[in-house]
């Protein structure tokens, strides 16, 4: 049940509607079916208000709004170019209908450890940027998830903008999400990837995300660490999955069991063998 809805078209009209205790909504996607049968009270609509949904192309960075839709994020040339990790993940994410309505901003806000787009934007070192009435502030996507479902958003503000700067030309990117079918599949286990070689095939830079396997996404700094200045050869790659089963903390659920989770987490980075 939803109760009055509200269309601001402007921050200035948004400001005092969640002061009002309005809950800002995008797609509608999690806010109305975590919802189930409780009242959700009155919700503000963010889609009309300009400017939050723009995806823009700056100095090294992409300018990603939090109310694009998965859809046209995934549409967007630098994202499929620059960004493939990100790209990987959004074609994995749902399905068409959940894409055209589903936006990057609320993926993060619910703060699932399963969330589809969590993994590559760590990866990526996005950064999000928070706006309030009293102005705004930026910090790593990292900093900002919590806990399942926390965030640390603060009263009357809300998510802008993701700022993602571009990682180098001919990074390899890649994406994995093991699931219990092919499609609407929650991750059980999930890997966002993105490695850097020299022109001899020595790895220069490394970023490993892993998502579903603890409470909120990990970057594995000890297997990135090791992956540097070497090859990605199947020795070196089984090592690093070691060191990622030792920093994630797994849980049994419906979907998996702890044991299952920690067993493919450390066979995650084979595939990039296959890349
Ligand atoms: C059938 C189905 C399949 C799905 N499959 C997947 C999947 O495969 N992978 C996956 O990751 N997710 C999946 N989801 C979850 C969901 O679609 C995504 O998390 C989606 O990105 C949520 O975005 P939204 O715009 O619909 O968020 P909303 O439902 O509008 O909002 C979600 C939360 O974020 C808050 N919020 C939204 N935008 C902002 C903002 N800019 N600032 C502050 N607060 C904000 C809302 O108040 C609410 O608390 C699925 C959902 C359904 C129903």
């Amino acid at each position: 049940m939803i109760g009055r809805v509200h269309r601001p078209t402007s921050l200035a009209a948004l400001w005092p509607l969640l002061d009002d205790g309005a809950r800002p909504m995008a797609g509608g996607t999690d806010l109305l079916t975590r919802g189930r049968g409780r009242s959700l009270g009155e919700v503000a609509l963010l889609e009309g208000i300009a400017g939050l949904d723009g995806i823009v192309s700056e100095a090294g960075w992409l300018r990603i709004g939090a109310t694009a839709t998965h859809a046209r994020v995934l549409r967007h040339p630098v994202v499929r170019e620059r960004l493939a990790v990100l790209a990987q993940a959004l074609t994995s994410l749902g399905s068409p209908l959940i894409r055209n309505m589903g936006t990057l901003g609320g993926n993060c806000i619910t703060a699932s450890p399963a969330g589809d787009t969590l993994p590559p934007l760590y990866a990526l070192d996005a950064l999000v940027e928070l706006v309030s009435r009293d102005g705004a502030r930026r910090l790593p996507v990292s900093e900002f998830l919590v806990a399942p479902g926390r965030t640390t958003l603060a009263p009357g503000e809300i998510l802008a903008a993701f700022l993602v700067p571009l990682p180098p030309a001919g990074a390899l990117h890649h994406f994995e999400k093991v699931g219990r079918r092919d499609a609407l599949a929650i991750a059980v286990a999930s890997l966002a990837a993105l490695v850097v070689r020299d022109e001899a095939g020595q790895v220069t830079e490394a970023r490993l995300a892993v998502g579903s396997l603890a409470p909120t996404v990990v970057r594995c700094r000890e297997a990135e660490a090791l992956l540097c200045g070497g090859r990605l050869d199947r020795e070196t790659l089984l090592a690093a999955g070691q060191l990622i089963r030792k920093r994630i903390s797994p849980i049994n659920d419906i979907r998996a069991t702890a044991a299952y989770r920690r067993e493919v987490a450390g066979k995650l980075p084979l595939r990039l063998l296959t890349i």
